[in-house]
């Protein structure tokens, strides 16, 4: 398995996120001892063993810092008032936005619109681009593999303007070919949208191969960066979608508080998909015009302390080692799929050779849901369900997996602790 970064940063060291090498070598045992929910026992005598990153990440110590101050000290709406704690916060939340658009290399702060998580991001660009620029027979380019937050916002638009939802199918392994997805394309494509790293299966797609395809085919790219942003830098001018999205709590930050990237050109054209305070330039009862950006998008208070949060996990991961991170999970992910592989009922769902974080399986005879349980039991906390990518578990002809799924802070010794917790489950089924 292989998590080598799909985008390369930018040669542009001027504005690139610093580089990782300059970061102490990767610590896993420092890095656990800054996450106050590791030192815990869920049940008596039972530490947790957190194996669900994929849902929600831990937060480390200093972003919890970052949004108690941010209630605590500078406690104020932002933009609008002029005194001292309102300056405060106002400078906070958009110095926000400046590490967003570092970690991201976008080339301007106006191209990074928070919103509440991915999917309001991707719901953003259904309902202002989309509206405006899909029309009858206009197709819109899914993949089999991508999260419900990716193809039930597209149903709607499509529904709404004549456009249909072409999808792409995936191997049993997992896999987007560029082959598959290039057969899907035609003149019809208005847009591709796909996600970076599976939720369900771990696989991490070729996005900026299908995205340059793409583009030959004169279609517009929206990535879903959920899972992908989390485990490999990604670097959006290189990668030159149209569009980025990601959730803030899935990269250690907290919730309520996500990015829409999206190339100025795109969003200045674009109109405002919500009314309201911030998003306005002037109002009159015969009509209104709008913000510059970012801000024509951020209608509302938005998610101050959120956002604030998000700047301080931003900053935090720019001081960890990336190469160093991603070797330590990536090797923490082989562990993980050479040791599953002791278990007789156990079936790995997801084997394409290019994974990130997410070991999906089932049990022969055994519910996922029976698995967790008794895991959690144990103190091993995993995700059963249909990890809202029921067109992948359709695939595979099962209504649910098992998930257990890695963050910066997993180590082999939590692997081991799933597999002993998954040998009693076995056990116990006789
Ligand atoms: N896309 C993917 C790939 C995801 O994993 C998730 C979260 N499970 C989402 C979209 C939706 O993210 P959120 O619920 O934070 O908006």
């Amino acid at each position: 398995m292989s998590v080598t970064p799909e985008v390369a940063p930018s040669e542009d060291a001027s504005s690139a996120a610093p580089a990782s090498s300059s970061a102490p070598a990767f610590d896993v045992e420092a890095v656990r001892a800054q996450f106050p929910a590791l030192q815990q026992e869920v049940h008596p005598g039972k530490p947790l063993v957190y194996l669900d990153s994929a849902a929600t990440a831990l937060k480390p110590q200093v972003v919890i810092d970052a949004v108690t101050e941010a209630y605590a000290k500078d406690c104020a709406n932002v933009h609008r008032a002029v005194h001292a704690l309102s300056q405060r916060a106002t400078a906070k939340f958009e110095g926000a936005r400046d590490s967003v658009r570092r970690f991201l290399n976008a080339e301007k702060r106006e191209e990074i619109i928070f919103v509440r998580g991915c999917t309001e991001g991707i719901n953003l660009v259904a309902q202002s681009w989309g509206r405006a620029n899909l029309g009858p027979g206009d197709e819109i380019l899914l993949t089999e593999l991508e999260h419900h937050s990716n193809i039930v916002p597209w149903q709607l638009v499509a529904e709404e303007k004549g456009a249909k939802v072409v999808v792409v199918p995936m191997t049993d392994a997992g896999e987007i070919t560029v082959e598959a997805f290039r057969a899907k394309l035609s003149e019809r494509t208005k847009l591709a949208a796909f996600t970076h790293v599976s939720n369900a299966l771990g696989t991490i797609l070729p996005v900026a191969e299908l995205t340059r395809l793409a583009h030959d085919a004169g279609a517009k790219v929206l990535v879903d960066g959920a899972q992908g942003v989390v485990h490999q830098r990604v670097d959006v001018r290189a990668l030159d979608a149209d569009f980025y999205v990601f959730s803030g709590h899935k990269l250690y930050a907290p919730s309520g508080i996500g990015v829409l990237y999206g190339k100025e050109a795109l969003l200045e054209a674009m109109p405002p998909w919500q009314g309201g305070g911030d998003m306005i330039d002037r109002v009159t009862f015969e009509g209104s015009s709008w913000n510059d950006l970012p801000y024509k998008y951020e209608a509302g208070t938005p998610a101050i302390a959120q956002a604030i949060g998000l700047g301080a996990a931003i900053e935090w991961l720019e001081g960890l080692d990336w190469d160093g991170m991603i070797a330590h999970e990536t090797a923490v992910l082989e562990h993980g799929a050479a040791r599953l592989g002791e278990l007789e009922r156990l079936t790995l769902r997801g084997t394409a050779p290019e994974k990130a974080s997410v070991l999906g399986f089932t049990l022969e005879g055994i519910h996922p849901t029976d698995a967790g349980t008794i895991l959690d039991a144990q103190g091993v906390a995993i995700r059963t369900g249909h990890h809202c990518a029921q067109p992948v578990m359709d695939h595979f002809g099962v209504t649910a997996t098992a998930r257990a799924s890695l963050g910066v802070y997993n180590t082999n010794e939590d692997i081991d602790a799933l597999v002993s917790g998954l040998k009693k489950v076995e056990s116990m089924f006789g």
